[in-house]
């Protein structure tokens, strides 16, 4: 059996970025730019002033001067002014600064008279300017290859007029359920039948992480049947199967694959639920084959796939944090496997507390949807009291906000 790190590292080991795109700029949100952005010219552009006030030359403004003002620049003006001696230039916030001016005395500190001014505090050389290349200098690689895009990185992006970005493409990820007894989604099951559920769960897991999800449909539990749909699998991207990876007498998951040329890496996770995991490549194309129990199939994917998809994607941060949590309550379990166990958690006074972790019925998947975080319980230890400390993976993104 094959330890939970070792089954993540061989995975990663095993994924690479998949190639580059250029889409446009908003379509970049979300992903990763796959090339430093190289800044084409100096921002801002050119001095300009940061505040609406007057344009002044430092050195006549000694206390109790008066400037006569000769000019008005508004923002979006070409100015061709040139502050003389004892003088000064209306300006707007953004406009550019004129000749001869080498600083800006805010509308608030300055006293007006009938086109005059006094300054009403010292003024030093540079005040209120927003210098020519002060944010980026021309050349300077203002976003580097591997950020993910924000609206903040859009933001600047925008500002030197990126139409179209570089990004790691969205890897498209070929969903395949195996199983006799599934009917497709819509469709109502018969005795010993259920619907299909799995394929869904797992797009809009893919989906969530930003991957394209292609459906494949339902292998029934022939040979035929699977080398048919798995074949068509193989030519995605990535291939996630479930169900019919177990000892079942009708499991040919692996061994179609095996037959189909992908090589296994792994089967079989020491952990709990999802153990009867396997995962395998054809070139670079992984394959992942996770059990059928829904709440399995959801947990394995977090675990494995997510990361492996993140990867693919450019992502270098792929695995989530994990924090420290707290129990509140007893609990005893039997040793043997690294444990998921799906908890309640609460954030109070500043720490994550861990609620009613009882029910774990890997059956129930109602289990799945009452959880906010997963608490991770080593192999070897059974015991744990009120205020034991436990490793979280936080799943629920809005835990921290308020209400
Ligand atoms: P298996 O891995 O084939 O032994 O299936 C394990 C359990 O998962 C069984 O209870 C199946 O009915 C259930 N299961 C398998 N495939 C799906 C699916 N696509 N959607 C929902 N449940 C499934
Ligand atoms: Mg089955």
């Amino acid at each position: 059996m094959t330890s939970f790190e070792d089954a993540r590292r061989i995975i990663l080991q095993q994924v690479a970025p998949a190639g580059v795109e250029r889409v446009a700029l908003l379509d970049a949100v979300g992903r990763i730019i796959a090339e430093d952005f190289i800044a084409p010219r100096d921002m801002p552009p050119w001095d300009n002033s940061a505040m609406d006030g007057f344009a002044v030359r430092s050195a006549d403004c000694c206390p109790g001067a008066t400037l006569q003002v000769t000019d008005f620049i508004p923002a979006g003006a070409c100015s061709r002014a040139v502050v003389g001696e004892g003088c000064a230039a209306r300006i707007m916030t953004g406009a550019p600064i004129p000749l001869g001016a080498d600083a800006v005395v805010p509308f608030e500190s300055a006293a007006q008279g009938e086109g005059t001014l006094q300054p009403l505090r010292p003024v030093r050389p540079g005040d209120h300017i927003r210098f020519q290349g002060e944010d980026v200098a021309a050349g300077e690689a203002a976003v580097a290859r591997g950020t993910l895009i924000a609206p903040q990185q859009v933001s600047l992006l925008a500002s030197f007029s990126a139409v179209l970005v570089p990004v790691y493409r969205r890897v498209r990820v070929a969903i395949l359920s195996t199983g006799d007894e599934l009917v497709e989604l819509g469709k109502i099951p018969g005795e010993g039948q259920i619907v299909n559920s799995n394929t869904l769960a797992l797009a809009a897991a893919v989906k969530q992480c930003g991957a394209e999800p292609t459906i494949i449909g339902i292998a029934r539990d022939n040979r035929e049947s699977h080398l048919a749909l798995l074949s068509e699998g193989l030519r995605a991207d990535v291939l996630i199967t479930s169900a019919g990876v177990s000892v079942g007498d009708r499991d040919l998951v692996r061994e179609t694959l095996r037959e189909l040329g992908v090589e296994e890496q792994f089967w079989k996770i020491n952990i709990k639920p999802g153990g009867p995991t396997a995962f395998g490549v054809k070139g670079s194309l992984p394959v992942f084959s996770l059990p059928g129990n829904p709440v399995a199939t959801l947990l394995t994917f977090e675990q494995f796939v997510r990361p492996a998809l993140l990867k693919m994607m450019g992502h270098t941060r792929v695995l989530r944090r994990t924090v420290p949590g707290f129990l509140v309550g007893e609990l005893r379990r039997k040793s043997g496997r690294l444990s998921f166990l799906r908890v309640q958690v609460s954030v109070e006074d500043g720490r994550y507390l861990v609620r009613s972790p009882e029910d774990q019925n890997t059956g129930k998947l109602t289990t799945t949807l009452k959880a906010n975080a997963l608490a991770l319980l080593p192999a070897d230890r059974t015991e744990y009291r009120t205020g034991d400390q436990v490793e979280l993976q936080i799943l629920d993104p809005t835990l921290e906000m308020e209400e």
